[in-house]
Parts: structure tokens; sequence; C-alpha cells
């Protein structure tokens, strides 16, 4: 592997993205046994309907012949029910398997989604990929059940009309051939277009979706910058562009059935003018002319079926489309060999001339940044905003691959490291400490689900979180809002250790807050980190002196170099810099 390699993407990710109707039918074929049984039954139901005329024919006869009607009647009852019950049950079972082929689309979407790379969801809006998952998958619902089965069903029937119009006279047969083949001229024109429409409006959906997450993504922002009117102007306007693409994908589809009864319609005169001449000069019979006329007028059903089960088609297509484009996104392999753990004393990390930029369109952040760290203690790393601290431990998780040098964790490059392991010995508090919705026990146990009630007990008083739980009204399972909104931010942040201390890591990235922290709130937090700092090697990005004074190696970061290592005192002597940030306190202040 060269330095260049970036991190082996999932194999899924690096198969071309295929036909949507090569997917479509992948995932529908996993259903057809249900599929074919409730379109089976649907079929015999229908069957039994056309019983039901000849029995009330019998009926009237039995009437006539003055005979008891207890037979014939018991005969229509029986029929009325299992008639009913298979008109029931046949579109039942088709809708089941609609919805299974839904559920196999979603889980397949869900996999992909969480296991995105972070570089792809840094640059996607999250309720766009949400309307993904929820309304263009339920779009495929009707493809994956009715559609098929009718369009078969429809499409049977128009060769078997064709069929008996070409044994009934071959000139006919000919007129109207050529109007058939201007009716899938025109559809194969019209077709993408639906298909075209139907992925903009789907799209125009889901950048509603999006703006609505971004409002309540910073509500309070929005409200108290009186912003809501602004912003339910955009809303409408999405909305109202959701519209707009929503009436041109039903243009498309009013337009296709326009061409397909014009043609028809064309044909009727067509036939009725060369019929009826043929008719004339005895080349044709009456009767056969009145019958093609007949078969033309039966062919209206199932060709207005047909067109509306390739709408659909066009539809499901367009649903699947969008959700094979999260396939094309990179995503992160799912380790297949079993998680080895290694436990053991602090791990050891290694930046080795590590360049870096987000994306090859933006500049770099690191410009060559070398460090280590081993054994027990406090790293911190200090230097202005934007100097590319941050940035550090996105690397060691490996959330991004560098563009050159090497990043090793126990002397081995991340990037040869399984992933999950990787990511398993390390306990990562990022500096907004983002709290999940849910209880305060599950926000604890994310990341060690199998921690017993002890452990989870050790960590809550590590954590200095005793207070908080008692305070709670139902303690470790107290609801704690929406992204935590009922807790501080001291308290999130404490919450985000001890949850990252529940795995036991073997490496500590701590990323400060910058807000400011009251006294105590500050203390306390030190007082976490040194106990952490005992026992294994913690890294912290730190913006308070107090944290600074007591690292036992701090490193100093300037617009994505390393400009200097030392202890407090060394570098308070050699760095000007240093020397700078640690006189304003606040030593990452914009
Ligand atoms: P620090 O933590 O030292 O304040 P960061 O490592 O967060 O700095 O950021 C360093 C630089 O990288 C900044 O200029 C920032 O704008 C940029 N940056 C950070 N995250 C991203 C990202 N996800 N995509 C693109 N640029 C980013
Ligand atoms: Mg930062």
């Amino acid at each position: 592997m060269t330095d260049t390699t970036p991190a082996a993407p999932a194999a899924e990710a690096e198969a071309p993205a295929r036909a949507p109707i090569t997917r479509l039918w992948a995932y529908a074929r996993r259903h057809l046994r249900l599929l074919a049984i409730g379109g089976a039954l649907s079929f015999a139901g229908g069957l039994v309907g056309l019983v039901q005329p000849l029995i009330a024919m019998d009926v009237i006869d039995t009437l006539a012949a003055n005979e008891s009607l207890t037979r014939p009647l018991l005969y229509l009852a029986a029929v009325v029910v299992v008639g009913g019950a298979l008109s029931a049950l046949g579109p039942y079972l088709m809708q089941i398997a609609g919805q299974d082929v839904v559920l196999t689309v979603r889980k397949d979407l869900i996999g992909r989604l969480v296991r995105l790379q972070v570089a792809e969801v840094d640059r996607l809006k999250p309720g766009d990929l949400v309307s993904r998952l929820t309304s263009d998958t339920n779009l495929l619902r009707t493809v994956a059940s009715t559609t098929v089965i009718g369009g078969v069903t429809d499409t049977f029937m128009i060769l078997g009309g064709i069929g008996l119009m070409a044994w009934l006279d071959p000139v006919l047969f000919g007129t109207t051939m050529a109007m058939v083949v201007m009716v899938t001229v025109m559809m194969l024109f019209i077709m993408p277009r639906i298909q075209n429409a139907t992925v903009d409006s789907q799209k125009a959906l889901g950048d509603m979706g999006s703006l609505l997450e971004r409002i309540f993504s910073a509500f309070r922002t929005v409200k108290a910058s009186g912003a809501e009117d602004h912003e339910i102007a955009r809303l409408e306007a999405a909305a109202t562009t959701a519209r707009d693409k929503g009436v041109k994908a039903s243009l498309w589809e009013a337009l296709a059935g326009v061409a397909a009864f014009m043609p028809v319609n064309i044909a009727f005169l067509l036939v009725l003018g060369v019929g009826g001449a043929r008719v004339a000069s005895g080349a044709m019979e009456v009767g056969t002319l009145i019958g093609f006329l007949l078969l033309l007028f039966y062919l209206m059903g199932p060709i207005s079926g047909l067109v509306a089960s390739l709408s659909q088609l066009q539809t499901g297509l367009a649903a699947i489309h969008r959700v094979e484009e999260v396939a094309s996104l990179d995503s992160e392999a799912a380790q297949s060999e079993p998680r080895t753990t290694r436990s053991g004393g602090p791990a050891q990390v290694a930046f080795e001339d590590v360049t870096f930029r987000y994306a090859d369109d933006l500049p770099f952040v690191h410009h060559g940044v070398s460090f280590a760290s081993s054994g027990r203690g406090l790293t911190a790393l200090v230097g202005p905003s934007g100097a590319g601290k941050t940035t550090v431990f996105s690397l060691i998780e490996r959330f991004y691959p560098v563009t050159t040098g090497r990043v090793t964790v126990d002397g081995v490059d991340v990037r040869d490291w399984p992933l999950e392991d990787l990511r398993g010995i390390i306990g990562y508090v990022e500096q907004d400490a983002p709290v999940l919705d849910g209880t305060l026990r599950e926000n604890l146990v994310m990341a060690a689900q199998d921690a017993s009630e002890a452990e989870i007990e050790d960590v809550v008083k590590t954590a200095r979180l005793t207070e908080l739980v008692e305070k709670l009204p139902e303690g470790l399972d107290s609801r704690i809002g929406y992204r935590g909104t009922t807790l501080s931010g001291g308290e999130r942040q404490r919450v985000a250790i001890a949850r990252a201390l529940l795995r036991k890591p073997r490496l500590l990235l701590l990323d400060e807050a910058t807000s400011q922290l009251d006294a105590a709130n500050e203390a306390s937090l030190k007082q976490v980190m040194l106990d952490a700092a005992e026992r294994t090697n913690v890294l912290v990005v730190a913006h308070r002196l107090s944290t600074v004074t007591s690292a036992d190696q701090i490193v100093v970061f300037d617009t994505g170099v390393v400009r200097a290592v030392g202890t407090h005192a060394e570098l308070v002597e050699k760095d000007e810099l240093y020397r700078d940030l640690a006189a304003s306190q606040l030593l990452t202040a914009a």
C-alpha cells in the first residue's frame, strides 16, 4: 500500500451502479413466490366473478321451469363468498409482497447510510437522505406488487387481441399495426421523461426535508434571530417547487394516456374507412369488420392498464435510481473478521510527516505534521483556532484518509488496522460533545453495549455525573431530550467522557469545548482528565490554561504545522506563540 491509497471503500461501493430495472428485479425476485400466489388468487377471484352471470342465468331458467331455487341460490352464495374471499386475499398477499420488497430495499439502504464515510456525509444533506429512505422507497410498493402482474396480464390480452386481428384480416391488421408502431415510438419518447420528472419531483421533496431539518437543527437560533418568517418563506418555496415538479410528472403521464389513445382512435377511423371500402368491394364480410372493431374496442381496457403500469414502472425506476445513488457513495466496509480486543496498556500514536486536505479542491489543513505520544499521561494539543487540531483526531479515527505521510497507532498505519478494532480501542469525545435522543443510560452504553451495571456506576462516578443522576427523575433511565437539550454544556461533555471511558479505551481523544465552563465544572473536568491520564494515553485539544499546565507534553500547532513540543515551562521559555496563547488564557479564542 502506498501512502496515498485512501481507506479501503466497501466492496459494494466499488461495483458500478447497476441499471435501475436490474436492481428492481433483484429486489423483487426474492419475493416472487408471494407475488405469484397473490397474483394467482386475484386471477382466480376474477374468474369466479365471471361465473356469477352464468349462475344468474341458471336462476332465471330454474324460475321459468318452476323448480326449487335452493340449489342455484346455494351455488350463487358459494360463488359470492369464494369470489369475495379470493379477491380480498389475492391483492392483500400482493401488497404484503410489495411491503416486503420495500423492506428489503430499506434494509439495504439503512446499511449503506449508516456506514457512509464521514467525508460523504460532510457534503450531503441529511434531510434528502431521510427522504430516500422514507418516500422514495414507498414509491416502489405499487410497482413491486400489482404493477407487474397487471402489466403482464394486459400484455397477454393485447397480444391475444392482436393475434386474433391478424387471423381475421391481414389488411386491417396491417393498418392497425402501423398505429401500434406509432404508439410504441411515442411511448419510448415519453416514458423516460416520466422517470426524469419523478426523480426531479422526489428530489424537490428531499430538498424540502433538508430545509426543515436545517431549521430544527438550529431551532433556538432561528427563533432568537426572528428568522421564522424568512424560513417559512423558504420552506413554502420548496413546497411550491415540489408541487410544480409533481405537476410536470403528471403532465407526462397524461401525455402517455393521450399517446396511447389517439392512435387507437385513428385506427378506428382507418379500420372503418379501409374496412368499409373492402366490404363495399366485396373483399371482406361485414361480420369480419364488426368483429375487428369489437376487438379494437375490447383492447382499450388492457391498453390503458398497460400505460398505467408503465407509468408506475417509471416512477418505481426513478425511486430505485435515487436509492441507488446512495450506493455510489463511498461507505466503510463492515468488518468481516471478528473483532480482536487487544487489551493492554496505553496505545502509542504517531504522526509521520502528515499532509492532509478535506477534499481535492480545498486547501491543505496539515502541511507535514509530525509528533508522537505514548504511555500513560496527558498530551495537550494547543494552537489558534483553525490550526488543524480537531483534524488530528479525525485522522487518528480514520474518518478521512491522510493525503501523504502516515498516522500510526501502536506502530501500525491506521489504514492497515481493521477499522472496528482501531475505533474499538479509542475513546473519542467530540468538541461539541453530542448527546443523542434517548435515555442517559442509552447514551452511555452506546459504545459498550455489554457494559455491566458496576462498570456504568464506575464511569458515572469517574465522570462526576453522580449528582446529575441523582437529580434526574428516573436516574440513569431518564430521557435527556433530543440532542441532550435538557443538559448543560458541562454535563453534556461529561456524559460524552463517561461514554468514552466505558469502553476502557487504550487511547482517549478529548476535544475540549471552547465555551467557558464555570469554575466548578472546569475543575471537575480537569480532574476527570487527570484520572484518565493515570490509566491511559490521553490526547486533549486544550483551550484552558489549567488543562495545559497539567499536561506531560504540549504540542503547539500553527496553521497546519507543529511549531514546538515541550512542557509548559519549556514552551513559555522558548516559544513566542505559546507564550502569547498562554498569556491570553483562552488558548484558541479566535
Ligand atoms: P482546530 O480544531 O485547530 O480549530 P480544525 O482541525 O477543526 O481546526 O480545522 C482546520 C481547518 O480545516 C479549518 O480551516 C477548517 O475550516 C477546515 N475544516 C475542518 N473540518 C472540515 C471539513 N469537514 N471539511 C472541510 N474543511 C474542514
Ligand atoms: Mg477544533
